[in-house]
């Protein structure tokens, strides 16, 4: 039984005391106990804050991307190392954002999802279609590319250290969400990608589905069989709905 996750991914909104405010929050709505795995990643700023709001409590942190590279001179980068020296767990590696406004391909997304796990930190490698990629029924051509190219650098193996997010980019910040057979079937699909290599790593890897979650429609979402949880863009950005989309996994 895979425990579920759900990470909430703050893009660039926040502050520090809104961090602060916000972990604290999420600690003290669970401080019995949480239903599930909880992750925020907030801006690079302010992770230092989260990861000392998050001591002790079950919220983990997460960043949202991190170089391919380890050290050297890259102006504006950030490596696994100092995401790790902090106290962050994860990394989103391939949002969609960032492969379509930073132009970031497949090889470059792959040598990311290894730097993070040289670091000791977990993947959360987002991969998705287009609205026109839907339309055409090119799904699955396009996730499996997407994920064979990881697959390809890094080994079935990593996937045990690591989480993929199926986020269909017609669905972030949409309001559009996939109905949630839509997304079983492309979370079954992802792990016969993975089944094909290795069948115990294919049964223990998280799958999240990301876009346009919201406390309304989390639990329909996450009651399907191959859906682990959620990243969850902008319903993460508040305690009372981040909390309540938490409680619909558990
Ligand atoms: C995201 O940014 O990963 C995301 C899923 O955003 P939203 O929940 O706002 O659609």
């Amino acid at each position: 039984m895979r425990q579920k996750l759900v990470a909430g991914n703050w893009k660039m909104y926040g502050s520090r005391a809104m961090t602060r405010a916000l972990v604290a929050g999420l600690a003290a709505e669970f401080a019995d106990g949480a239903p599930c795995e909880i992750a925020v990643c907030p801006p690079f700023p302010f992770l230092e804050e989260a990861c000392r709001a998050a001591g002790g409590t079950p919220v983990t942190v997460g960043a949202q991307d991190v170089s391919d590279r380890d050290e050297g001179a890259f102006t504006g980068q950030v490596s696994g190392a100092m995401l790790a020296e902090i106290g962050c767990r994860y990394a989103i590696v391939g949002h969609s954002e960032r492969r379509s406004l930073n132009a970031e391909d497949d090889a470059l997304v792959a040598a990311k999802f290894l730097a993070a796990q040289r670091h000791g930190l977990a993947p959360i490698l987002c991969v998705g279609e287009s609205l026109e990629e839907r339309e055409a029924d090119r799904t699955e051509e396009v996730v499996a590319r997407q994920v064979r190219a990881v697959l390809a650098a890094a080994g079935i193996e990593a996937f045990a250290r690591a989480v993929i997010a199926y986020e269909p980019i017609w669905a972030i910040g949409t309001g559009r969400t996939a109905t949630p057979e839509q997304a079983q079937a492309v979370h079954a699909f992802i792990r016969g990608l993975l089944r094909a290599e290795n069948a115990n790593i294919a049964d223990f890897v998280k799958v999240l589905y990301g876009g346009s979650v919201k406390a309304a429609n989390a639990a329909e979402i996450f009651a399907m069989p191959d859906v682990d949880g959620g990243l969850v863009g902008g319903a993460s950005l508040e305690v009372e709905g981040f909390a309540s989309i938490c409680r619909a996994a558990g």
